[in-house]
């Protein structure tokens, strides 16, 4: 069996009607974020400025740092705090002055905001600006918010790394900025594709560590590889940055498609591109039929959670043969998300925002093959009969370019493989 993957249709959804919901929403927060984005950043540090239960999601979500010198906390922000009776700008000082005097392996500090940081409106900018400059060059001091109050889990990267835009220092060099945390060996293997298209030039945001050089200029052209960056696309911007728009680099289509863009954007011909991609192309369109077999026919429900649904869409419909009902993302930013929305075929109802309520009834109504959602939509839907997939996972398991397109299709195909066993059973 050979992948599916269609023509692009003469009718895209860039320009279906949105169905756009205001309501209750059932996501992590921001605060999640950390949990990869510390194994990406080796010498950083993410203090959260929270409560208790901020502390409790971060242990229970990163439980394996357990073993290693944790490079994440949780100052706690206590009642009095709370009730403005303590000067928590002054405790906050204190903490981070123990933290670098005990830790001289910290080289980035990000002061993580939280819901109760934000309802007493703790300046968190001023301490790290103060901060900063008490202790430059060693340390590097920056604040972003994770807090729950409006954001979804991987806004809290997208937090992050805008963060980090405006203290990048200027360049005007021609150069590429590939965006967005990736596992290690997905990273690794797409600056092995730029290299050998004659791409040397490349640096990574967020860098493995502060030494490494990431500069900014009206030269430089970036590329995102995660779809929820929409505050960093802004961020790269006002720094005269130029966005290479193209299809997310899942699956065989997705990746050739973002390896092609970026080619063209530094003036490198097409066949250079297919020289250096065709093995590889044929071993991940060999990868995903295997998993197709499972997903093909089937049909597939997206709640909003990772931003990631559109592009997944995509790659699902194309290259796994499955059939979408309903696309849901927390937000979808056009600007970024364009170039899956043409290449994904009219017909689901694409959805921003969540009215969980009746979204479930919509799902409930569908009876999809698959659904996919949060961890606490998972359970209940499970508990209806529903083949579920959380989305969590795709953000902790290497899913970006064509060596893992294979594993990217299989993580969908595990759940309803398990689900039919269990039918057969209990049958
Ligand atoms: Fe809960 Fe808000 Fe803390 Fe997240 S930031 S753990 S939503 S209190």
């Amino acid at each position: 069996m050979t992948a599916h993957t269609p023509p692009p249709p003469t009718m895209g959804c860039r320009n279906a009607p949105l169905l756009k919901e205001r309501g209750q929403h059932e996501v992590f927060c921001g605060l999640t974020g950390i949990i990869w984005l510390h194994r990406k950043m080796q010498d950083a540090f993410f203090l959260v400025v929270g409560s208790r239960t901020c502390a409790h999601l971060l242990q229970s979500a990163a439980g394996v740092m357990i073993f290693a010198e944790p490079r994440f906390g949780t100052a706690i922000l206590e009642e009095s705090d709370l009730a403005g009776l303590a000067d928590a700008q002054e405790e906050l000082e204190r903490e981070v002055d123990r933290l670098l005097a005990r830790r001289s392996d910290i080289r980035q500090l990000f002061l993580v905001g939280s819901c109760p940081s934000e309802v007493i409106k703790l300046d968190l900018s001023r301490a790290a600006e103060r901060l900063s400059a008490k202790y430059a060059p060693r340390v590097r001091v920056l604040n972003y918010s994770g807090s729950g109050i409006e954001t979804t889990f991987t806004e809290g990267e997208d937090a992050c790394l805008a963060a980090m835009v405006p203290a990048l220092p200027a360049s005007d060099e021609r150069q590429l900025m590939m965006v967005g945390a990736l596992p290690d060996v997905a990273e690794d293997q797409a600056l092995d594709l730029l290299a050998q298209m004659g791409l040397t030039n490349v640096s990574v945001l967020p860098a493995r560590n502060a030494d490494t050089e990431v500069s900014v200029g009206p030269n430089t052209s970036f590329a995102l590889t995660q779809a929820f960056l929409g505050g960093t696309h802004a961020a790269l911007e006002r720094r005269g940055a130029r966005h290479i728009p193209a299809p997310f680099p899942f699956g065989e289509e997705g990746t050739t498609a973002w390896l092609r863009a970026v080619a063209q954007d530094f003036g490198i011909d097409q066949a250079r591109v297919d020289a250096v991609t065709d093995a590889p192309r044929a071993r991940a369109r060999k990868a995903v039929a295997k998993a197709a077999e499972t997903l093909s026919g089937k049909s597939l429900f997206f709640f909003p959670d990772s931003q990631m649904e559109i592009p997944l869409a995509r790659f699902l419909t194309r290259e796994c043969g499955m059939e979408a009902l309903e696309v849901g993302a927390p937000y979808i930013h056009k600007a970024l998300v364009a170039p899956d929305l043409d290449l994904l075929a009219e017909g689901p109802v694409i959805s921003e925002g969540q009215d969980v309520e009746l979204q479930l009834d919509r799902c409930r109504a569908a009876q999809p093959d698959l659904t996919v959602c949060g961890l606490g939509l998972a359970n209940p839907l499970e508990a209806e009969g529903l083949c579920t997939k959380w989305a969590i996972e795709l953000v902790f398991t290497p899913v970006h370019f064509y060596e893992q397109a294979g594993d990217l299709a299989s993580l969908f195909a595990r759940p309803l493989r398990r689900h039919d066993l269990l039918k057969l059973e209990a049958a």
